[in-house]
């Protein structure tokens, strides 16, 4: 029999005050010593989530299961759980190390234990030379390291993050990304955070929740999610992804082969099944699974190009397909300068080997 998850949300919903849905009827497993990120839009029940498995909100209905004993009653000071918040909650009078010991101060231990595990702590999130620093004379990210020790150094099970690199300038918030996947497999504790950046929540997660309208519409590690989006919403929402409406032609072996007007497609059959003749069906094809050139051949259509955007290595042609389908393709940016103007047709085909979803709807 596979081990009791973590902690378990079992079938929790959450209707607020005036009916506002918060959660609705939420199933999740999280593995001990994982790093999961809650992600999705504003308002989709990342918060409530966390604060389900805090205890600082109580389901409507449903439970919350800790290695399969049930907690959904426990106050939250009674979990082994730790949150660092947003804006951190830190004390502005109080310095670093005050700060981080204050939650082993509520604890009955000794003044040099307590010493002892502050050190370890801000060691750990290297701010060992702030000790005495004041908060107020910290930068961002220190702060954001000091809310990680004060967290820490408790030692929970399971420790909350929400939106917790918010608050940081780009470059700070990607250096702390690194620093946050190293803290969590150093400490092997399992690690919850929230996010609405799906880059952040893709380089740094060891699975993903996809959330949508108060549901969780995908759970995955980050490359199955953007390789294989169950649905449309999570197409959309990872990256950049076309979604062409097309018409199936036949199979090749496992390939599924689809035009979405006259562009021919090929799509992987997850399930084995093929639509009929003629059906209609929604590909998911990522900008970078597509080719332009300047020349027709077999296996091209035609699409006059509506905008170029520069991306670094490559541009962003947006352009329209026969009957107004828009299509979004990443195309090697030429040394010399632009292959493509605004006006152009691009002939387009698809990458030979490109795994495009079928997507469900
Ligand atoms: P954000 O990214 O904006 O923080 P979120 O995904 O974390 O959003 P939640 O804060 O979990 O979303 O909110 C989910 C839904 O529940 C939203 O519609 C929100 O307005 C509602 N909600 C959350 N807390 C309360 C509350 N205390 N009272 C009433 N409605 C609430």
């Amino acid at each position: 029999m596979a081990p009791d998850p973590l902690v378990r949300l079992q079938a929790v919903s959450k209707v607020f005050p005036g009916g506002i849905v918060g959660l609705d009827a939420v199933d999740l497993d999280i593995v001990s010593g994982e790093f999961i990120t809650l992600l999705g839009p504003s308002g989709c029940g990342k918060t409530t989530s966390l604060r389900v498995i805090a205890g600082f909100e109580s389901p409507s209905s449903g439970k919350v299961l800790l290695e399969g004993r049930d907690i959904t009653a426990l106050r939250p000071f009674d979990r082994p759980v730790n949150t660092v918040f947003q804006d951190y909650a830190l004390f502005p009078h109080m310095d670093v190390a005050e700060n981080v010991g204050f939650g082993l101060s509520l604890r009955k231990l000794s003044g040099a234990e307590q010493a002892k595990r502050v050190g370890e702590a801000l060691e750990m999130v290297g701010l060992a030379d702030k000790l005495r620093a004041r908060v107020l004379e910290l930068s961002g990210g220190q702060r954001q390291r000091v809310a990680l020790a004060r967290a820490i150094v408790c030692e929970p099970r399971v420790l909350l993050l929400d939106e917790p690199l918010s608050a940081l300038d780009a470059h700070l918030r990607e250096q702390m990304q690194v620093e946050l996947k190293r803290l969590q497999s150093r400490l092997g504790t399992t690690f919850v955070m929230v996010t609405h950046d799906q880059t952040e929540a893709l380089s740094i997660s060891d699975r993903i929740v996809v959330m949508n309208k108060g549901r969780i519409e995908q759970i995955a590690p980050p490359a199955t999610l953007y390789d294989r989006p169950a649905t449309k919403f999570v197409a959309g929402f990872i990256g950049t992804m076309n979604l062409l409406q097309s018409r199936f032609v036949g199979r090749d072996g496992d390939r599924l082969r689809f035009t979405a007007g006259t562009l021919p497609l090929e799509a992987i059959s997850e399930t084995g099944l093929s639509p009929g003749e003629g059906e209609v069906r929604t590909i998911g094809v990522r900008p970078e699974d597509l080719l332009a050139t300047t020349e027709a051949a077999p296996g091209t259509a035609p699409a006059r190009v509506n905008s170029i955007v520069f991306h670094g290595r490559t541009l962003r042609l947006h352009a329209e397909l026969g009957q107004g389908l828009p299509v979004v393709i990443d195309a090697p940016r030429k040394a010399e300068g632009f292959q493509f103007s605004v006006g152009d047709v691009a002939h387009i085909s698809l990458r030979r080997g490109a795994n495009c979803p079928v997507l469900p709807g």
